[in-house]
């Protein structure tokens, strides 16, 4: 899909937003919704996806929901952090399926590093254990 274009709806995240589809809760508030990614990158892959918006990506958000909504990515990433210890973290999303959106709901993904640890691909691969996922977003909950 490209950069530009109409909001659908019924995007994934859309449905999870309106609870169509279960997802693994770390945090939500009027601003944000953040989940564990389904299909994660490494150990704590995490999202936080802007609420009452219909912003396909970055460009698209209302100047003024920007700061609200990076203070949450920033705490969000932070609680990951620290509930989790890795060596570094890659905070990063895309914009347009040229630039490797595959969702096109507004996210950033939170992805844990663990120094010798490769990458696992992006979007792809086995839908993890929900329950896991779900133990994984308590831990992150309790460290915000
Ligand atoms: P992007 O390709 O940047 O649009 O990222 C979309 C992300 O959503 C990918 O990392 C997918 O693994 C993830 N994803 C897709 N479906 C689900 C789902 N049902 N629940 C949680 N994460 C999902």
């Amino acid at each position: 899909m490209s950069l530009h274009g109409d909001y659908d709806p019924d995007n994934i995240f859309a449905k999870i937003l309106r609870g169509e589809i279960p997802c693994a809760k770390v945090y939500e508030d009027d601003i944000c919704l953040s989940f564990m990614d389904a299909f994660p990158q490494s150990n704590g892959h995490t999202l936080v996806i802007p609420k009452a918006v219909t912003a396909r990506n970055f460009l698209e958000l209302p100047t003024d929901m920007i700061g609200p909504y990076m203070q949450r990515v920033q705490m969000i990433a932070k609680g990951v952090t620290k509930a989790l210890s890795p060596d570094g973290v890659i905070i990063t999303q895309f914009n347009g399926s040229a630039a490797g959106q595959t969702v096109f709901h507004l996210h950033f993904h939170i992805i844990p590093r663990q120094s010798g640890e490769s990458l696992g691909f992006h979007a792809a691969g086995e839908m993890a254990d929900m329950t896991e996922l779900k133990a994984l977003a308590e831990q992150i909950n309790a460290a915000l």
